[in-house]
């Protein structure tokens, strides 16, 4: 029996809001956002670190994620960038230890608001998560530039 949150979420233990599923990967919004359209894409096997995984996972998985930000171009939310980041070790912040990488839309000028993002998130993880309708129409929002 895993107690890792992130197998969950990829047996259906665990809900979550899909964007993209696949064999391999599966891709749904961060319920902890740093930003509007935060979304993770995490490898169906568990390991800790993107050098432990096989390499067609790996490249699936970044395949995966440049998928979606193409996606978050082409939707409302019309980022000005995009953030690929993976916490990879817990020296590094990485709080699951199931790889994951986080998918974030970014725009001029909003280094200011991500930092302070980053440092409210400790506050956001005691307040709880973001309102689930909001996540599901910023889903239906990236499913539909997916599809
Ligand atoms: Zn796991």
């Amino acid at each position: 029996m895993s107690h890792c949150v992130f197998c969950k979420i990829v047996k259906g233990e665990l809900p979550s809001i899909k964007v993209h599923e696949d064999d391999k990967v599966v891709a749904f919004m961060d319920i902890y956002p740093l930003r509007r359209g935060h979304v993770l894409v995490i490898p169906k096997i568990h390991q800790q670190q993107l050098h432990d995984l096989p390499a067609e996972y790996r490249e699936h998985l970044v395949n995966t994620a440049s998928r979606i930000a193409k996606a978050l171009y082409a939707s409302p939310l019309k980022p000005a960038a995009v953030h690929y980041m993976v916490n990879d070790g817990p020296a590094a912040q990485q709080t699951v230890p199931h790889v994951h990488m986080h998918v974030l839309p970014r725009y001029s000028d909003d280094s200011l608001g991500f930092v302070a993002r980053l440092l409210r998130k400790p506050f956001d993880l005691a307040l709880g998560p973001q309102k689930p309708a909001e996540l599901e129409a910023l889903a239906a929002d990236i499913r539909r530039q997916l599809a």
